[in-house]
């Protein structure tokens, strides 16, 4: 079916790809390659969105020498591709030098801060490292030598050099480089103030500082005003005879169509459940999140176990659904260790009767977001883990005082859960305090309250949907006896949420709606 863009609109100086252009684009390609693979719904990519397109924006000119790409890998149709490149967690950031040819040629690229400079810092360092595959439209970003200087314009075509003198760890010189890549009759390259000849040559007392030098030999100092990136790459691109190639043309189509139909907007209930936010979490976490490994097996095999007993014992889901699951947990119980084609053929289930299956696509109704990269399926996950909590409280025997839910859903999100900072926070509060929970109605409670911790963090950023704000829940219209006013202090009421808990997440008040 039709596609949405994700994060990034056609106007991004980026490629948008998929399952159908990413190694089209990216291999064998005569320029290195930095794509992001991502989630839509994952608050982390939300939030690195503005990076990256500012990124893109900012290195739009070293096309075709550097391109940029992203991915979203929460599409059922990049699922695949996404596992093939070994994605675990989102964002991941990629670098591929020029000519790569599998997916293993990617190297990460870490990011640190909120800033694009070490981002940009490191795709020239990875540059610089691909000696074997130099990008054909990238200039040399090595430091130049008084030799070179002699008969540069002899061996090069060009009316213009401008020599770039600074420290050995300024980026200043190769920044410009590759920001003049497009532009004909120039040639940049930078000096390090550790160059004795050429420092003295030119008389250079200030770094960086740079110099315009001349077909016919002449030179002049160029005067900085301002932060000297931007100034320099304006003041060369002004040159006379200096002038934008017409070797690169950025390819202004999406390699990704835009969505032509907007989803059908569900009119949701929020005193309901929806059967249909349960199956797609359920569909999700197995299709998507556990296909991603090549191999599962040891504590990641367990924890999957774990899930799936948990769900034959405690979902309340339909026939069909329970079916489909009992099945694979019949399939999963001897099993020490389980490949990705092993898992993806136990999930076609194909032998099984028909009375055995789980939806094709996810279908979002109480966790519809306002745009598509709100809520879905993190809504979701939240949604049936509290389900679930309930649903063990209800139905487990007595005697059995602990919750084997949290746990399960402490293993879930640790060995799974593809956003990796919000699995690294769960497991910091679950670490902190998930043992003191002594039974199964502690177990509610923990889960609420953390999720509540949670929604106080998040509210006002970008993953807060407006129309579905990050509030501290159950709100008084929900459960007007959850919340007690002392002394003008908002106090919870915790007889009150356990009871409110159990009727909320009760099976009967899950709704079949927009099920197909
Ligand atoms: P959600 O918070 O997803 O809640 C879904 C629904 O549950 C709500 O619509 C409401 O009906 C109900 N609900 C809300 N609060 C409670 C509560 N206290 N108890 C019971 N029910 C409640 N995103 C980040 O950006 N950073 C993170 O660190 C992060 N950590 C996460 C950890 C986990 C384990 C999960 C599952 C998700 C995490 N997320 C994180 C995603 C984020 O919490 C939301 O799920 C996502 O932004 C979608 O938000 P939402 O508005 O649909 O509401």
């Amino acid at each position: 079916g039709a596609r949405s863009l994700g994060l990034y609109s056609p106007s991004d100086p980026m490629a948008l790809l998929g399952a159908d252009s990413l190694e089209r684009s990216v291999f064998n390609s005569s320029s290195a390659w930095v794509v992001e693979f991502y989630a839509s719904w994952c608050g982390h990519c939300m939030q690195f969105a503005p990076t990256w397109k500012e990124l893109a924006r900012d290195v739009k000119d070293w096309r075709p020498a550097v391109m940029l790409g992203a991915i979203d890998c929460a599409e059922m149709t990049n699922q695949k591709i996404c596992s093939e490149f070994k994605i675990t967690g989102y964002p991941t950031l990629k670098f591929f030098k020029p000519f790569s040819r599998k997916p293993d040629d990617g190297i990460r690229l870490l990011h640190h801060g909120d800033g694009i400079q070490s981002l940009r810092e490191s795709i020239i360092a990875n540059i610089e490292r691909s000696e074997d595959a130099w990008p054909p439209a990238c200039p040399p970003l090595e430091a130049f030598s008084a030799p070179e200087l002699r008969g540069f314009f002899q061996a090069n075509s060009v009316a213009y050099l401008a020599l770039i003198f600074e420290k050995e760890d300024s980026f200043l010189g190769r920044e410009v480089t590759l920001d003049m890549v497009q532009f004909d009759n120039i040639a940049v390259r930078r000096v390090l103030n550790s160059n004795e000849e050429l420092v003295k040559i030119f008389n250079v007392t200030t770094f960086p500082s740079a110099f315009l030098v001349f077909s016919n030999g002449s030179c002049s100092h160029i005067p900085v005003e301002g932060d000297s990136r931007p100034f320099y790459r304006n003041f060369l691109r002004r040159l006379p005879g200096v002038y934008r190639g017409g070797s690169f043309r950025p390819t202004v189509k999406p390699t990704v169509e835009p969505k032509t139909t907007p989803a059908l907007w569900k009119v949701a209930d929020r005193k309901k459940l929806y059967m249909a936010d349960l199956e797609s979490a359920i569909l999700y976490t197995l299709r998507m999140e556990a296909a991603r490994f090549l191999f599962l097996d040891k504590e990641r095999l367990s924890a999957l176990k774990q899930y799936v007993a948990v769900l034959v014992k405690y979902f309340p889901g339909r026939l069909v659904v329970m079916n489909y699951l009992r099945n694979l947990d019949r399939w999963l119980g001897p099993r020490t260790n389980v490949s990705q084609s092993e898992w993806e053929e136990a999930l076609r289930n194909k032998k099984e009767e028909p009375y055995a299956r789980l939806p094709e696509t996810p279908t979002w109704v109480g966790c519809q977001g306002s745009k598509p990269e709100f809520r879905g399926y993190p809504c979701s996950l939240w949604t049936l883990f509290h389900l679930l909590t309930v649903q063990e409280a209800l139905l487990s025997p007595r005697f059995i005082p602990q919750s084997q839910v949290l746990p399960t859903m402490r293993g879930y999100i640790h060995y799974f859960f593809g956003c990796r900072e919000c699995a690294d926070h769960f497991e910091g509060m679950a670490a902190e305090s998930m043992d003191r929970v002594r039974n199964k109605d502690g177990a509610i409670l923990w889960l609420w309250s953390r999720h509540n911790r949670v929604n106080a963090r998040l509210a006002g950023t970008n993953s807060d949907d407006p129309k579905f704000r990050k509030i501290q829940w159950p709100p008084r219209d929900l459960c007007w006896s959850c919340q007690l006013t002392i002394n003008g202090r908002r106090m919870w009421d915790e007889r009150e949420i356990l009871r409110f808990f159990k009727s909320h997440f009760s099976r009967s008040n899950i709704y079949l709606d927009f099920l197909n």
